[in-house]
């Protein structure tokens, strides 16, 4: 008997993923398939490339999970003169495989006029470059000057759908203050991107589920998820993953994703490598569509490892280009030309 999944991309329960997320054997391999399916008729084959630059480790926030939190004394702490940023955005454009530069970072109240230029200078030297920045929650006000200066997309992990579990991470945030902050980005017209780790302590498969219908109430135009790494410099070192025994898990949150998801982007995070051999790669044919390189110069990554185990810390960005190219080549997958913005139609206000 062919097997039935809850319809594409619409609502569906908590009730309806958990058999999902708990699939085993020929109906993993069944959820699979389809996640591929389902990627391949709303995405395409090719995929988009988004290179990251780590442009800042300097942080105010304390993550109780986080490497780069502000307690943690392990990383040298840096920021890359707007420059250096710019010569990394021009190598990416010559490079010609990404067609969008994310700049992520850590988070510094008052540093917004000083991105808002560096966004500008991106958009004027090196035109035709996208731009997704990711630095954690900000004001409206910011955000709106950031748009105005060149920001097309914005990445904001919610984290976790469970308002007591994100409490308890999060020392000067709640869950509520940063699904605000998604909500404005949204109404502000730039491309969304939510999100949440995969496995944190306390969490379930419940939670999982929530998680995805989570995104799928935000309608989020990129979703990022990835499994969540222990980081022994962190208070929750110690604190193993939810789905360690079943790393399965990791998978089939992606799969379930995508079908819950059908038209968002979609990328193959980092994580997926530092808990699964060539875990990008497995990624990518079991509901991902999106691959985002290490763009950051080589000798500065080694202080921007949120967990161990990050891949490409010895690398530089000209050999992160080059690996990503073979990966999908061995994968049959082109890379997608141009910026690949959201496949989703303008936003068209308020979430209710
Ligand atoms: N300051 C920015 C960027 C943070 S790093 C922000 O808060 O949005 C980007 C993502 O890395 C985070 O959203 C989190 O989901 C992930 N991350 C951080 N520590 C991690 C860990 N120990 N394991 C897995 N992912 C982690």
């Amino acid at each position: 008997m062919e097997k039935t999944f809850p319809q594409c991309g619409k609502h569906a329960a908590r009730g309806d993923w958990l058999p999902l997320l708990r699939a085993t054997g020929a109906d993993l391999a069944a959820l699979y398939a389809r996640a591929d399916a389902v990627r391949r008729e709303h995405c395409g084959n090719a995929v988009p490339i988004r290179a990251i630059v780590e442009f800042s480790n300097v942080c105010a926030n304390d993550c109780l999970y986080c490497g780069i939190r502000a307690s943690n004394p392990v990383p040298t702490r840096y920021r890359m003169p707007p420059d250096d940023v710019v010569s990394a955005a021009r190598q990416i454009a010559a490079q010609g495989t990404a067609g969008t530069i994310v700049l992520q970072g850590g988070e510094t109240p008052g540093d917004g006029d000083e991105i808002a230029a560096l966004l500008r200078r991106i958009k004027a030297e090196v035109p035709g470059l996208a731009i997704t920045l990711s630095v954690g929650n900000r004001p409206r006000d910011v955000y709106a000057r950031w748009k105005d200066a060149g920001m097309d997309r914005y990445l904001l992990r919610f984290e976790t759908s469970d308002a007591a579990l994100f409490a308890r991470l999060h020392p000067a945030c709640t869950l509520a203050e940063r699904l605000q902050c998604l909500r404005d980005l949204r109404d502000l017209g730039v491309q969304t991107g939510g999100g949440f780790m995969i496995g944190l302590p306390g969490e379930t498969v419940e939670t999982l589920a929530d998680n995805v219908l989570l995104c799928r109430e935000y309608d989020f135009d990129m979703i990022g998820i990835g499994p969540y790494v222990p980081n022994p410099d962190t208070p929750l070192g110690d604190q193993p993953n939810a789905y360690a025994g079943d790393p399965d898990m990791f998978f089939r949150a992606i799969a379930v994703l995508r079908l819950a998801n059908p038209d968002a982007h979609i990328p193959a995070t980092t994580a997926f490598d530092a808990v699964f051999p060539d875990g990008r790669d497995l990624a990518l044919q079991r509901g991902a569509n999106v691959f985002m390189p290490n763009a950051t110069p080589g000798p500065l990554r080694k202080n921007y490892q949120l967990y161990p185990g990050k891949p490409c810390i010895d690398e530089d960005a000209a050999d992160c280009s080059r690996c990503v190219q073979a990966r999908l080549r061995a994968l049959g997958r082109p890379v997608a030309q141009g910026p690949s913005h959201s496949l989703k139609r303008p936003s068209t206000g308020s979430i209710t």
